[in-house]
């Protein structure tokens, strides 16, 4: 649904406006939520990691504070991350996207979760190497929740869809198989992955939180985009690292670059991205190729 004229305009930036807000909020959840002792919701205000003050409620507007503020803290001075503005920005376009693809409705609230859940996990597991299972379970059940709630030919693929439509399936039940399959088909993919690369080279090649992620990815956006998202991230990490080589900021020689961990989650979470707001028009595209044939 695209809407235009004066009420389109006022939709677009409530929506943008949302993100952004999320987007302060998900710098708690990125700064916090992986540091033991750190509560998300206490203490309620925001403070300074460096000095610890507590920040103004004038001082915390998504973006605007960081830029009236030139990038530093109103008491001690000390730089703020451009990482702050970075994630309320991006969650700022995310929800306009989002709202542009989905229209006001419940998915529209349901992806966004999905996608800012994503940033969060793209952005802690970047600095930290890790991906909290906190994050991502809680996430699993609502994928498979909205997937119920509001059935989405997408998650089977809407030539699969419609051939299971025609055979009588309920389309709930038809959503909820493609996300469970997603789910079970990401997990697994990865987790055999993982245990066979510890078999073959004796060391871990994938952290523990890529599995259950690319699951969450499964569980969200249903098994057909398993594939396609493992192959666009792999191909995405491979490009990283060859160009992080060429700059001579990543080690060179196959015995560092095999020692040398590389998060694999924000690269995921990017290829899970573009297939949610591409995979759909270009899948269907593929397979208006044969369909004549059909
Ligand atoms: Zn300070």
């Amino acid at each position: 649904m695209f809407m235009t004229g004066t009420v389109g305009l006022f939709a677009n930036t409530a929506a943008f406006l949302l993100g952004l807000t999320c987007g302060s909020f998900l710098n708690v959840v990125i700064y916090r939520l992986p540091k033991d002792g750190l509560s998300v919701t206490k203490p309620r205000r925001s403070f300074c990691p460096s000095c610890r003050n507590q920040i103004f409620w004038y001082d915390n507007i998504p973006f605007l504070s960081w830029i009236l503020l030139k990038g530093r803290c109103r008491f001690c001075h000390a730089p703020v991350s451009f990482r702050y503005p970075l994630v309320e920005l991006t969650a700022g376009f995310l929800s306009l996207f989002v709202f542009q693809t989905e229209g006001l409705s419940f998915r529209y609230f349901f992806s966004l979760y999905f996608v800012l859940a994503l940033t969060a996990i793209a952005f802690i597991d970047l600095e930290l190497m890790v991906i909290p299972d906190i994050l991502v379970r809680p996430t699993i059940l609502l994928g498979l929740f909205s997937a119920l709630a509001t059935p989405y030919p997408p998650m089977m693929g809407d030539y699969l869809w419609l051939g299971l439509i025609k055979a009588g399936w309920n389309a709930r039940l038809i959503s909820l198989t493609g996300s469970i399959g997603g789910l079970v088909l990401g997990y697994l993919l990865l987790f055999m992955t993982a245990v066979f690369y510890k078999a073959w080279r004796g060391q871990n090649g994938l952290g523990d939180g890529d599995p259950p992620l690319l699951g969450l990815i499964g569980a969200f956006l249903g098994w057909i985009a398993i594939f396609p998202v493992l192959f666009l991230a792999t191909i995405a990490a491979l490009l990283s690292v060859a160009v992080l080589m060429a700059i001579g900021r990543f080690p060179r020689g196959s015995k560092q670059v095999a020692s040398q961990p590389v998060p694999f989650g924000p690269f995921l979470a990017l290829a899970a991205l573009a297939w949610y707001f591409y995979g759909h028009s270009i899948l269907n595209w593929y397979i208006s190729l044969f369909a004549a044939e059909f």
